[in-house]
């Protein structure tokens, strides 16, 4: 099978990777992805972005099913363009997407089937928005209602705090559309977790359940980033915690996305925050999440493009899922500044000997050197039987690459 993968960071490399060591995939595109991607064995970086390009390349050299990383192109409606192409392809229609790439649209559906979730309100006039914040309790939590990639958000002690927020959202319009329209939501204080479903447009299968880091420093303080590492499964969710998360997040979700037709051939992503042990939605992603998808690919034992197959062919609760035994650690190493600004072409050096997997994020090759091109620029993964075993590998080699801006978090 010929493959091709949409996207460009560590997530669309650990896809690949995984892909890759299938016997029946023959080779894996990936568009754009990125220099250190194309390290990998069977694996091509196409220097295209665009839908029309894409899908001019999938036609030209038959390749037989596209993966969907990014949700950029999700909301721009790749999907419905492939289809009506009869192009094959997993991830959901511009209409289901918009669970993610509308804040608004996935509270409202939250609300209508009962899937608990933080109280909230919506705004489209500043002004309105400015007069509800100063009668407000605080903390209280305000987002713009479109993609921001995880810096739309913004966790507010004080009216001076909203009033910046909302300033920045819907006046300067830094996020741009995405801003115009904004959710404020009640604070919630918990630990978070990523659970992970699979869907065939039919059926649904639990995946797995990661646990991330979005925040910048240690101690979860400072801005939130796209995720600074991830361990999978979750270490802190037991078997009585699942059962309610069950019962109170994912039935009435599929139960829903069943009601509206939006169940779609791709992958579920559901961010949750336990209060107290109870469950609520944070947010719906509608592909897998980064670095989550690191973790979690690399501890699945069974092959990947069945998986993919079997979303295909709409018989995925019939799928056997298979992961390894213990569990899998992935550290991200950032450059400093990220998530504001960072300077890009340092040179990497990796020393020999290294045991972990590394996922390449933000990187670009110059000659035989890989440099430094993006906030986040790779991931170290591995597994063992005990999180103390792997975090020790984890960290010990990360000790072993250099670039001169790096920065990781010491407390994942
Ligand atoms: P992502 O990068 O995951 O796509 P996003 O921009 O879609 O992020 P959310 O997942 O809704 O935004 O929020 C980002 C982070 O902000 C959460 O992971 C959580 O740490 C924090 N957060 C969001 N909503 C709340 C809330 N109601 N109470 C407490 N913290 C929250």
């Amino acid at each position: 099978m010929k493959v091709l993968v949409v996207g460009k960071g560590g997530r669309e490399h650990a896809i690949a990777w995984k892909l890759s060591q299938s016997e029946d995939v023959k080779k894996v595109f990936i568009a754009p992805g990125n220099d250190g991607i194309a390290i990998e064995n069977k694996c091509e970086c196409l220097k295209i972005e665009s839908i029309e390009e894409i899908m001019n390349f999938v036609k030209n050299n038959n390749v037989d099913i596209t993966i969907v990383g990014s949700e950029e192109y999700l909301a721009k409606g790749i999907v419905d363009k492939f289809e009506e192409s009869n192009l094959k392809i997993i991830g959901p229609n511009q209409k289901a997407a918009q669970l993610e790439s509308s804040k608004i649209f996935a509270k409202s559906f939250m609300k209508r089937h009962n899937v608990q979730t933080a109280s909230f309100n919506t705004f489209v006039e500043l002004k309105d928005a400015l007069e509800y914040s100063k009668k407000a309790s605080y903390p209280l939590v305000i987002k713009a209602d479109g993609l921001a990639a995880g810096k739309g958000v913004f966790i507010c002690n004080s009216y001076e705090d909203s009033s910046q927020a909302l300033n920045e959202l819907m006046k300067e319009q830094k996020f741009g559309e995405s801003g115009k329209k904004i959710v404020v939501e009640q604070f919630l204080k918990g630990f978070e977790a990523s659970v992970f479903l699979l869907l065939d447009g039919q059926n649904y299968k639990f995946f797995n359940v990661s646990k991330d880091h979005k925040k910048l420093l240690e101690n979860d303080q400072g801005p939130n980033t796209g995720g600074m590492g991830a361990i999978t499964p979750h270490p802190d969710l037991d078997e009585k915690l699942t059962k309610v998360i069950f019962q109170k997040i994912i039935n009435p979700t599929i139960k829903g996305l069943e009601e509206e037709g939006l169940l779609y051939k791709g992958f579920l992503y559901i961010g949750l925050i336990i209060e107290n042990g109870d469950p609520h939605v944070l947010e719906y992603n509608v592909r897998l999440g980064d670095p989550e998808a690191q973790s979690m690919l690399y501890l699945l034992k069974s092959d990947f493009i069945d998986v993919i197959n079997d979303i295909k062919k709409e018989r995925v609760n019939t799928t056997n899922i298979e992961f390894y035994d213990g569990l899998s650690f992935c550290l991200v190493l950032s450059s400093k500044g990220y998530p504001f600004s960072y300077t890009k072409g340092e040179r990497i050096t990796i020393k020999p000997g290294i045991t972990s997997k590394i996922f390449y994020s933000g990187v670009k090759k110059d000659g035989e050197n890989l440099l430094t091109d993006g906030g986040r620029v790779l991931s170290i993964v591995n597994k063992a039987d005990t999180l103390e075993e792997v975090r020790n590998i984890v960290y010990d080699e990360a000790e072993k690459i250099h670039f001169e801006s790096k920065y990781y978090r010491k407390d994942i």
